[in-house]
């Protein structure tokens, strides 16, 4: 009975003081402050900003390939090939 659970997007990263691999949510390494669950050093999102950059980037590139695939398999009038009346 739980189908209304968020999904949350799990990612992997490296703690930059012990490097120990935190698996949480996006949303937690965004936060303002948090402590390493493994070694309790006090993280900032500024350490792993650069990371989640280049995954977020990753994944827009991703989604607008998928996007413009789709887009440009059919034309202005449905694809049927007499779109010349314009
Ligand atoms: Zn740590």
């Amino acid at each position: 009975m739980s189908e209304q659970e968020i999904v949350q997007e799990m990612i992997a990263l490296e703690c930059p003081h012990c490097q120990g691999e935190l698996y949480q949510p996006l949303p937690y390494f965004k936060a303002a402050k948090f402590l390493c669950p493994l070694c309790g050093e006090g993280l900032t999102a500024g350490d792993f900003a650069a990371t989640i950059a280049a995954l977020e980037e990753a994944v827009d590139a991703y989604h607008t390939e998928m996007i413009h695939g789709e887009a440009s398999s059919s034309c202005c009038c449905g694809g049927k090939g007499h779109c010349s009346g314009h």
